[in-house]
């Protein structure tokens, strides 16, 4: 199997935007702390140097949704920032996580007991916030059930295992800020803290906020607000605003180099299935990413879409040399099907490309967006999904080189 640097692709992640990145979410939520969200190996962008990025841009939390990524981070970040994980199932390891200085979510009864049992192993007094269902239906403790847990949280809190610090919640369509439901969950996220405050456990961080609400309901920051996708440059809100209107940039770049370049004649059926079929006799460039690598099959091009778009003529590296710039750019879209480690481009009957040459799947930097590259948005809507699943699927075999 091709793996690491033998691969002929390569994910440029820019490290100073996501720094900067942070720095803009500071300022759009100035009143509150920001916690960069790191799981799934940071969107795909890479734990540990994302992680740190986003400590240097003023991050003074991260999130995890798995107890063995915060682990993970920790051991990367050192003992500063706040690390918060909130997914686990019973027999999750809260002893280390407690060793570990890591605030736990808790969104179920059952899991109070098995924290505070944790932090009895663990010799120590392990920080909690109480995760509330306020409406989206996932993950969390329903409102009517709060009074029971926070009676036990107290008994367990008089103990000395735990400390109750935090209440949390999320929201269902963040991302359309009038709909009746984020103000329905507003409401219901206050009624929670009026309910921790009766029972005598007033709360130190507030937090529901994720990066659309962020960017756009400030009336939503609160005491933290828990970025994602906003980290990495992408707008949670494609619909409302590019990246750039929220003073963000992306993070990540998608390249390959041609693994071959042929002559085919007019009629050729390309690719598994002959969903692409050429007009006319024409070069055909073979680009060594498929799903294997986590290019959406659903970007597959010919008669079954529009085919997720390339630039080709050039890369991060061509962009950075000022005089080669990218003169014979195009951006042409997947002829056919998508296949686990190829795709296929028609390049025209003029095609100066040849194996070896570089192009770009999505672009992160300036230079490229002049140069028309395509971003992981328009990926999202060639795949018929969300830039989110687009840089977080991104496989591990493609190497990451961090700028
Ligand atoms: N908070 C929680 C609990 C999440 O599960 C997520 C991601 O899904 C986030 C925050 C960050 O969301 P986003 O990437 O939309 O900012």
């Amino acid at each position: 199997m091709s793996t690491g640097p033998d691969h002929p692709a390569r994910a440029v992640v820019d490290l100073d935007a996501i720094r900067d990145n942070v720095r803009t979410l500071r300022t759009t939520a100035p009143t509150a702390q920001v916690m960069a969200v790191v799981k799934a190996d940071a969107y795909g962008h890479g734990l540990a140097p994302a992680a740190r990025a986003a400590l240097a841009g003023g991050a003074t939390w991260l999130g995890t949704a798995h107890a063995a990524e915060a682990l993970a981070v920790r051991a990367v970040v050192g003992p500063e920032a706040r690390i918060l994980t909130w997914l686990y199932a019973p027999g999750a390891p809260f002893a280390d996580l407690i060793r570990n200085d890591v605030d736990i979510a808790v969104a179920a009864a059952w899991a109070l007991d098995e924290v505070a049992d944790g932090a009895r192993a663990a010799g120590r007094t392990v920080r909690v916030h109480l995760k509330v269902d306020t409406g989206l239906g996932r993950n969390g403790i329903m409102p009517e059930d709060l009074p029971a847990v926070l009676d036990r949280a107290a008994a367990l809190q008089a103990e000395g295992s735990l400390a109750i610090v935090g209440l949390m919640s999320h929201f269902a369509l963040a991302d359309e800020p009038d709909h009746p439901s984020v103000k329905m969950q507003t409401h219901a996220f206050e009624d929670a803290m009026r309910t921790a405050e009766a029972a005598g456990m007033p709360i130190e961080v507030r937090h529901i906020a994720n990066s659309a609400a962020t960017l756009t309901n400030p009336s939503a920051h609160y005491d933290l607000v828990r970025a994602g996708i906003a980290v990495y440059g992408l707008s949670p809100v494609p619909h409302l605003g590019a990246p750039g209107d929220y003073g963000l940039r992306p993070a990540m770049t998608l390249e390959a180099r041609l693994a071959t370049v042929k002559r085919v004649p007019s009629g050729h059926g390309v690719s598994y299935g002959h969903f692409y079929t050429t007009t006319q006799d024409t070069v055909l460039g073979v680009v060594p990413l498929g799903y294997g690598d986590g290019i959406p099959r659903h970007a597959s091009g010919g008669s079954l879409g529009p085919g997720g778009p390339v630039l080709v003529g050039g890369g991060v590296d061509d962009v950075a040399a000022p005089d080669t710039g990218l003169g014979t750019a195009r951006v042409l879209r997947i002829a056919g099907r998508v296949c686990m480690d190829q795709v296929l481009l028609d390049l025209g009957p003029y095609a100066p490309e040849q194996a070896g040459d570089v192009v770009t799947l999505f672009g992160a930097s300036d230079g490229l967006a002049r140069a028309g590259a395509p971003n992981a948005e328009d990926w999202a809507q060639a795949a018929g999904t969300i830039s989110y699943e687009i840089v977080t699927r991104l496989g591990a075999r493609v190497p990451r080189v961090y700028a």
